[in-house]
């Protein structure tokens, strides 16, 4: 991003969340601070005792790093309440509240763990005495804790995101590239999600406005902290959570979850999308069902992310996002008079269908050039995107062969250096693509199961890494195009 942009971008947001604090006010009335919380929240605040001579490093020796995970859904594990959400840091469970009765007071009579951390705003507790850990020394010494639950940037260190031999080690000395993590696939069922989510983040601008994104939008410009309703931003909030862990370099594990993010999108999509659901990748492969029953198309899950992310920043006061300045284009298609012209955030490439071999029901594997597909296009480019999408189109339910749906496996070439288009040049940036593999069910039937990777390049020193769930290993330039591409990302030159 540009340092004009980036500046009109928080202008308009200062403008914009003054706006709102505005609006706020007047329509708050004086006791609503109460309703936000739980009524547990209430007594919580009444029974801290006397500090006077508390020793604060008391119990701090019981904290267990190596077993934090911040990354789950912040739900009580006993209640399955939502709000006053603490985690045990001696063994990283969720529990609800702090005062007599409450499960996380029940967890620490129960099982003699007492250091508490509030994960809404990072303060940290010990029970079941109940108090806040206090003391320049006890606090720094959990300052670490405090960035796996919410890591933030300053403009340095953002700047430092861009050059090369970036790297961080965790608890077990092991080390890894920021922005390059495995991510945990739950049930086999976050693929498609995953390879999304580190694709979006790979988007520079996209990134690092999202790695201030709490900073600009919790705070006025003289620092003090504003009020509004978060509810409105949830989404960009845990989308921005998530893309500051990614790149975080002192990460206590190597590798990360979407869970919390997939657990509000679940949500948000009505299912469509989340933690839990049918299962998205097997295909039963003997019967025209083939394809047609779910497997989450990376493409949909991309399509209905961005819409609602874009949505709520627009809720924000701002004409263009950082998604309509970066990835949105616009064309018009040529064989509709009026000229409309039609916003796209990706083009779909359409394959030609596999043929069969002569005497067998093999299909063959043809190879096509990207820039040849390219030119088949059926529009016109009125605005070209700083990141173009391309969306290779496989869909199983297009190609039928002797009454079983396929996978189009198709080869697209293509040079990951340079491809032009609409009078620009792009070199690629992300390769999401489609792993297929054919299993036998319990019934004994083909089936078809697929699942996603992403390929990514480091632009600080232009290696490729491949992430397939946990596993992230450097990956040959020269064989990116030999995959079952299905959405890559092109950014100018
Ligand atoms: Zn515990």
């Amino acid at each position: 991003m540009s340092s004009t942009e980036k500046h009109t971008t928080e202008n308009d947001f200062s403008i914009a969340r003054k706006k709102q604090k505005t609006i706020d006010e007047q329509n708050t009335p004086e006791t609503s601070s109460d309703s936000v919380f739980s009524d547990l929240e209430e007594y919580e605040t009444n029974t801290n005792p006397s500090t006077a001579h508390i020793n604060y490093d008391l119990y701090l020796e019981t904290i267990n790093r190596k077993v934090l995970d911040f990354t789950y859904p912040k739900i009580c594990s006993v209640s399955l309440k939502t709000t006053s959400i603490y985690s045990c840091l001696t063994c990283s469970k969720y529990f609800q509240g702090r005062s007599t009765a409450t499960p996380a007071y029940r967890h620490s009579i129960d099982l003699g763990h007492h250091v508490f951390a509030n994960l809404t705003n990072l303060k940290f507790y010990i029970l079941p005495e109940n108090y806040e850990v206090k003391g320049a020394k006890a606090l720094e010494s959990l300052n670490d804790i405090k960035k796996q639950i919410s890591p933030s940037y300053n403009d340095k260190q953002i700047v430092k995101l861009n050059q090369p031999d970036n790297f961080g080690i965790d608890l077990n000395g092991d080390s890894y590239v920021p922005g390059f993590v495995g991510l945990t696939n739950m049930n086999g069922q976050l693929d498609y999600a995953n390879v999304l989510v580190l694709a979006l983040s790979h988007v520079s601008n996209i990134r690092d406005f999202f790695l201030t994104w709490g900073r600009t939008m919790g705070n006025c410009d003289d620092g003090d902290e504003i009020i509004y309703d978060r509810s409105e931003f949830d989404l960009c909030d845990l989308f921005g959570l998530t893309v500051r862990k990614l790149w975080f370099d002192h990460l206590f594990k190597k590798h990360l979850s979407t869970s919390e993010l997939m657990h509000l999108i679940e949500i948000k999509s009505n299912g469509k999308f989340g933690n839990s659901g049918e299962a998205h990748n097997a295909i039963a492969g003997s019967s025209n069902s083939v394809g047609k029953t779910g497997h989450k198309s990376v493409k949909d899950f991309f399509v209905w992310l961005v819409n609602n992310l874009n949505a709520e920043l627009k809720n924000s006061g701002l004409k263009s996002t950082i998604l309509t300045k970066n990835i949105q284009g616009k064309l018009e298609n040529e064989n509709d008079k009026t000229k409309k012209t039609i916003k796209f955030w990706y083009l779909t490439i359409q394959l030609p269908s596999q043929s069969l071999f002569k005497d067998s029901q093999k299909p063959v594997v043809e190879q096509f050039e990207l820039n040849n597909l390219l030119k088949k296009l059926p529009f016109r480019i009125v605005k070209t995107p700083k990141v173009l999408i391309l969306h290779i189109d496989r869909d199983t339910t297009k190609q039928e062969i002797i009454g079983i749906n396929h996978l189009n496996e198709n080869v697209v070439r293509f040079d990951p250096d340079c491809m032009h288009f609409s009078g620009k040049k792009y070199r690629l940036i992300t390769n999401i693509i489609i792993v297929a593999a054919s299993e036998m069910n319990s019934d004994g039937l083909e089936q078809l199961k697929i699942r996603y990777k992403v390929q990514l390049l480091d632009k600080t020193n232009l290696h490729w890494y491949e992430i397939d769930d946990l596993k992230v290993e450097k990956i040959q330039k020269e064989f990116l195009e030999f995959n079952l591409t299905s959405l890559q990302f092109w950014e100018t030159l």
